[in-house]
């Protein structure tokens, strides 16, 4: 699924190849929003943004195309005589000049005013975004100790777009991993100093995601293993994806656990400290 910096990525393309652009032509799949086309084309694209892990399409009359990738969503960015190699549906699409961006198989697709991106169901509840440059560590090490947050296990937190908005299950693991912190515990079981880590940790590695598109894994350790000829699945992660292999660190197995069918990765040493009990159904 595409985290925070993948959905940022995605819309710097879209952005560039519309931005600040005429559409020419603007198409939507679902009846209820095919109005919409009429009114938006012609208008200018202002501007192509993103908040967590949803993207707003913003056009000079004042209406949005707010969109959510959710699991299964694509945007292509091409030329206009090309069509993607794709058995996908096309869901949203819009036309400038010869370039045109097409967002396949997403369901999650609304044209909101600004009042209704303020009462959106998702828009209005999210947390600082972590690819935010207003977003700082210190910030998210206050946040961890709200009476709101600090009795929710980390493992659930992280995920939670209302806690901080951007965040998936890879970058979940492996923030809580470079942070040295186990996925059971609570934020209200850690102390000051880890929870200033954890906040440390999850702007540092969102940026890093943003700039590497999706290798968590320390630069230098990249380096090494991309000289030793290793393929990138090889040297993405320090531990999603990677149960019962070898630490990076340590060399202990790395254990999973899945609950409310996301897995959760971690390592028992590197990653151990009191916590509050096994993952709960639903949060992991
Ligand atoms: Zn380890």
């Amino acid at each position: 699924m595409p985290e925070g910096p993948e959905i940022r990525r995605a819309a710097e393309r879209v952005d560039s190849a519309v931005g600040g652009q005429i559409a020419d032509d603007v198409f939507f799949a679902f009846d209820r929003l095919k109005p919409y086309e009429r009114q938006l084309i012609g208008q200018r694209i202002d501007e192509v943004t993103t908040r967590g892990k949803g993207m707003l399409t913003r056009f000079e009359g004042g209406l949005s195309v707010y969109t959510h990738n959710q699991l299964y969503g694509l945007w292509y960015v091409m030329r206009n005589d090309r069509l993607p190699k794709t058995g996908r549906q096309l869901r949203f699409a819009i036309r400038s000049g010869d370039r045109r961006a097409l967002l396949y198989s997403a369901s999650e697709i609304e044209v909101l005013d600004v009042a209704g991106e303020r009462r959106h169901p998702y828009l209005s509840r999210l947390g600082p975004d972590v690819l935010s440059q207003s977003s700082t560590a210190d910030d998210l090490a206050a946040r961890l100790d709200e009476p709101r947050f600090r009795g929710r296990q980390l493992a659930a937190l992280l995920l939670d777009q209302s806690f901080v908005a951007g965040l998936g299950n890879y970058l979940r693991a492996e923030i809580l991993f470079e942070a040295r912190i186990h996925p059971r515990r609570r934020a209200a079981d850690c102390s000051a100093e880890e929870r200033r880590r954890l906040g440390n940790r999850v702007i540092a590695l969102a940026r890093r995601t943003y700039r590497t598109r999706g290798i968590t894994l320390a630069p230098s350790r990249v380096a090494e293993l991309k000289a030793a000829g290793a393929p990138r699945s090889d040297y993405r992660f320090w531990v999603y994806g990677r149960g019962g292999e070898p630490c990076r660190v340590c060399g202990r197995r790395l254990e999973v656990e899945s609950a409310g069918g996301r897995k959760c990765f971690w390592c028992p040493s590197c990653q151990s400290g009191r916590y509050s009990g096994p993952l709960r159904k639903g949060e992991g």
